[in-house]
């Protein structure tokens, strides 16, 4: 489904790749979870895969395309098959939970609309819908500034749906909860994941939510993959090589 073939990153003024050689394939269904200190490319992959990353070297392709061979427009449409989630949110604080949601819907329509603001009767609907997926159908007309944490990445995971993709990705969504919050935005991502029928590539920085959610766990060190397996085979010796010979009590 989506192919990562090669691929090398550099940033422009950096002396070393943030991501080198990179092979990856993942298949519909896979709950993926990404692991690796920090600075050791995670972020740079999820931009490569959603292709807002310019590439130094290798393909992406989505669906047997390459999405080099893409038009700007195509490529917009590959994009909006992609919902995203953020650790800091990245929502608007002073408009409404249901306002919010909509702005997931702007990759569907023409700039006019988006300018003005108008939805169908249909846009709105689905909106609801995704809302009362995530459990705030009670806020929908709250302000998304008055929200906890895990309210807003709710919120975060609704705009995400309503564009109904086939791929949700998230750099680091639970990295400013606290650790109950973090369990029950992870157990929703999982329930999203299967209802929608998605592939889920999820960076997270613990390895015990990696553990108990993903199916199949890839660690980065320096930008180079040194673990692709399933999550049962990721143990301390795996831990160690990520993070190094401290802190492996977190397993
Ligand atoms: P992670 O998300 O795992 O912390 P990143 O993908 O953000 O890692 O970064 C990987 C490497 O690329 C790091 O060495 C980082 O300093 C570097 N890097 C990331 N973004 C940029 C950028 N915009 N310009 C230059 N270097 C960058
Ligand atoms: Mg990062």
């Amino acid at each position: 489904m989506l192919n990562l073939k090669d691929i090398s990153v550099q940033y422009q003024g950096s002396n070393h790749a943030a991501l080198s050689s990179v092979n990856l394939a993942f298949e519909k269904g896979d709950f993926v979870c990404v692991l690796g200190k920090s600075g050791a490319g995670k972020s740079t992959l999820i931009r490569t895969i959603n292709g807002l990353q310019p590439l130094s070297q290798g393909e992406v392709t989505w669906q047997g395309n390459p999405l080099s061979s893409k038009t700007e427009e195509e490529a917009r449409k590959v994009r909006r098959e992609m919902g995203m989630i953020f650790q800091h949110f990245n929502l608007i604080p002073r408009l409404s939970v249901m306002q919010n949601v909509l702005t997931g819907m702007f990759g569907y329509r023409s700039t006019f609309k988006n300018l003005i603001g108008w939805f169908t009767a249909e846009e709105i609907q689905r909106a609801k819908d995704v809302i009362a997926e995530v459990g705030l159908s009670d806020f929908a007309d709250r302000r998304v500034e008055h929200l906890s944490g895990g309210q807003k990445q709710r919120v975060g995971i609704a705009r995400a749906l309503v564009q109904n993709p086939k791929v949700l990705l998230g750099d680091e969504p639970v990295a400013s909860l606290d650790p109950g919050t973090s369990n029950h935005i992870f157990t929703l991502i999982k329930q999203m994941h299967e209802q929608h029928n998605l592939l889920t590539i999820i960076n997270v920085h613990d390895v015990s939510l990696a553990k108990k959610f993903a199916d199949r766990i890839i660690a980065l060190r320096d930008g180079v993959i040194i673990f692709d397996g399933k999550s049962s085979d990721f143990t301390e010796t795996e831990y160690q090589e990520t993070y190094g010979s401290e802190n492996y009590e977190h397993l």
